[in-house]
């Protein structure tokens, strides 16, 4: 046999553009020698294995071979029925199942929104900085991207947009919590502009300061009349209220914009599993992501607060932030734009501490002065040596730029 020494074809294009630092900082995060405060991973020592374990059990006994099947495209009628409902008794719309796909975890809502909407070239007007796997969805697309500006977004702009892209709660990166007059006045101008809102809601049940209020399909639901046929696309998901190892998530939108995504969902997965799904409804029909999400809260919030006070000792003279109101994740802002977190990732390596640097949820990769610090996934001692490495990362790498003057802060080894 001859070997051809023809070039095999090169991989398509998109795939350059894409950002090889999500691979690093995921392989490294997953070291046992590692703090990571990087990726955006619940506390797994909280799952709740059993309960899982008997609504598993039940399921196959409940179903039989009809769990191990391919599914419906659209997902588990009794399950989209039963977000239906719960959605329609926490907004007072009317929603049935016809409003509901049933998806592998809300990352495949995000793929299949941009199958359905983009085209290359089409404007998305997102949240910035924006979560990095909606990025990474939408980059085989090649669409363009606007900030979106929440308090002075132009209608014109919106009404060139295919959709605008939103995480009203704890967004991911920041932790913020957008005010409800924001979300009011976003939603009158998306529906000025006759597009499409994304509002992506994952965070939803880590609420560590109270009630966020209404969610803006909420705000939606409250004009409209009859079926649900508004301009909102919403995005829930079991990742964070249960386990993301089921990978359940959904799609709450009008009728029509289900059936699209449907079409996408077909030729992408034929269905999400039968398994998970009907183990998911066993769960949520007792109501146990509600418990478990009561039962978490306060877990996170002590580990928040440990991350906030010990950083407030160790990174406070070169970072800034808001203690974020719920969510995962503190996001931490150099001062003056004095350190570059790109390069501080490196040193963070060498003192075995990973984050996430801003560049990768920026659409425009020039943001590099800021970072995603995770707060759910470790105790609050390994939270707090965490940050203790990060204090010596940062003195490193500040003691090897001398136009950053050399402070020996309260990190140095000595
Ligand atoms: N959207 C946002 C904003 C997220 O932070 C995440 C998870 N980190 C997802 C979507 C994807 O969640 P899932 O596990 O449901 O795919």
């Amino acid at each position: 046999m001859t070997t051809s020494n023809r070039r095999r074809p090169e991989t398509a294009q998109w795939l350059k553009a894409s950002n090889s630092i999500t691979q690093q900082f995921l392989a490294f995060g997953g070291r046992a020698d590692v703090v990571s405060l990087a990726g955006g991973l619940p506390a797994a020592e909280l799952y709740p294995i059993e309960a899982i374990g008997e609504a598993a059990r039940r399921a196959l006994e409940t179903l039989g071979a009809a769990a191990l099947e391919y599914g419906a495209v659209e997902g588990f009628l009794p399950l989209r029925r039963l977000i239906a409902e719960r959605m329609a008794a926490e907004t007072g719309g009317a929603f049935t199942a016809a409003n509901v796909l049933l998806t592998s975890g809300s990352m495949q809502a995000l793929d299949l929104i941009g199958k359905v909407l983009i085209d290359p070239g089409d404007l998305i007007v997102a949240q910035a900085p924006t979560y990095l796997g909606a990025l990474d969805a939408w980059r085989p697309r090649r669409p363009a991207y606007l900030p979106l500006d929440w308090q002075a977004q132009d209608v014109e702009t919106l009404a060139r947009a295919k959709f605008a892209y939103a995480v009203p709660n704890y967004s991911n990166p920041t932790g913020v919590l957008v005010p409800q007059d924001r979300r009011a006045a976003l939603l009158d101008k998306v529906r000025a502009a006759g597009t499409w809102l994304v509002e992506d809601d994952p965070y939803l049940t880590m609420q560590l300061d109270g009630p966020p209020g209404p969610s803006i399909l909420a705000r939606d639901v409250a004009r409209s009349r009859g079926a649900y046929d508004g301009s909102v696309i919403y995005l829930g998901t079991v990742s964070k209220s249960l386990v993301p190892g089921l990978r359940v998530g959904w799609v709450v939108a009008a009728a029509g914009m289900i059936q699209s995504l449907a079409l996408a969902k077909q030729a992408t997965d034929l269905s999400s599993s039968m398994f998970t799904q009907a183990v998911a409804l066993d769960l949520l029909e007792r109501d146990v992501d509600r418990r478990h999400s009561a039962s978490i809260v306060p877990v996170y919030r002590e580990r928040r607060d440990a991350l906030v006070s010990e950083a407030a000792l160790r990174l406070s003279e070169w970072f800034e932030w808001e203690v974020p109101p719920g969510g995962m994740f503190v996001w931490m802002r150099s001062k003056d734009r004095a350190i570059d977190t790109d390069e501080l990732y490196r040193f963070a390596v060498e003192e075995k501490v990973a984050f996430v640097p801003s560049s990768v949820f920026d659409f425009t990769g020039e943001d590099r002065y800021a970072m995603r610090v995770n707060f759910t996934r470790s105790s609050p001692e390994v939270i707090r040596e965490g940050v203790r490495r990060l204090g010596r990362a940062i003195d490193t790498y500040a003691s090897s730029r001398p136009q950053l003057g050399r402070r020996a802060g309260p990190n140095s080894r000595r």
